[in-house]
């Protein structure tokens, strides 16, 4: 089955302007893929589509073999990390970890085992009862994607998570990531700039221009051609 199945893709924003025309890809469940392209050539468009978050023009969108184009976000089970993902700062960690399964009506004993459990993969254990304020970038990150890892969800979509961090923490979180996808096995859409993401963390690099994949190859394929 595959992890998310994109036909025939178009995007129309309400101005009229078409900024993604007709993409087809097929993500296989579990595979990491990322993409990359210049400024402007829809990437995050086309990661909003999958979330939810914008309409689809034209073509389907499935994830799991379910057609998602009218389902809202929050019925696709779909975790996202965005770069200006805010905590909410006036709850601790704990309830920031917690919050997203609180409102899906988890027992409470199910909660309290996930974040904890989601706290210790990414060595956050010792943060738990403080506030965002008190956290340093990282952490702030850590926690970010911690949310994203208590849902448990089929779909993990990041976009440019660690753009807002410094080259030691990117290193750092970059190895994390990398950990927990071979840990979890989501199927996972990264949005990056940073070649340097894109080569550590792909199992697949889609190369957008303009709206249209230019190119699909492992990171070999697409930085090391002669
Ligand atoms: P990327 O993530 O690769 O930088 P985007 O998906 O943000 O690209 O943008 C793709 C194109 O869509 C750009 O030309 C951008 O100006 C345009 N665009 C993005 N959001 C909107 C919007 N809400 N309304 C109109 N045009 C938009
Ligand atoms: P959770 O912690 O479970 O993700 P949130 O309250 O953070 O719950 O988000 C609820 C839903 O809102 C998410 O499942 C997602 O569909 C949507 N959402 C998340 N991030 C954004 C965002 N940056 N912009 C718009 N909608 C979002």
């Amino acid at each position: 089955m595959s992890g998310v199945k994109l036909e025939k893709v178009v995007k129309r924003y309400d101005n009229g302007v078409e900024v993604i025309h007709g993409i087809d890809l097929e993500i296989r469940k579990g595979e990491f893929v990322v993409f990359v392209g210049p400024s402007g050539c829809g990437k995050s468009t086309l990661m909003r589509m999958v979330a939810g978050l914008e309409s689809i023009t034209g073509g389907t969108i499935s994830i799991e073999g379910q057609v998602v184009n009218d389902l809202p976000p929050r019925e696709r089970d779909i975790a996202m990390v965005f770069q200006d993902y805010a905590l909410y700062p006036h709850k601790t960690v704990f309830d920031n970890l917690g919050f997203g399964l609180k409102l899906r009506k988890f027992p409470k004993a199910e909660i309290e085992q996930r974040v904890r459990a989601a706290a210790a993969i990414l060595k956050i254990e010792h943060l738990l009862e403080r506030k965002p304020r008190a956290l340093s970038g990282g952490q702030r990150q850590r926690v970010a994607m911690g949310r994203a890892i208590v849902r448990q969800a089929r779909l993990f979509l990041f976009d440019e998570p660690l753009s807002n961090l410094d080259a030691l923490l990117r290193s750092e979180m970059r190895t994390e990531i990398k950990k927990l996808h071979q840990r979890i096995g989501a199927t996972t859409i990264y949005v990056t700039h940073d070649q340097v993401e894109a080569m550590t963390l792909a199992e697949r690099i889609v190369v957008l221009s303009g709206g249209n994949i230019m190119q699909v190859g492992t990171p070999d394929e697409i930085y090391n051609q002669p």
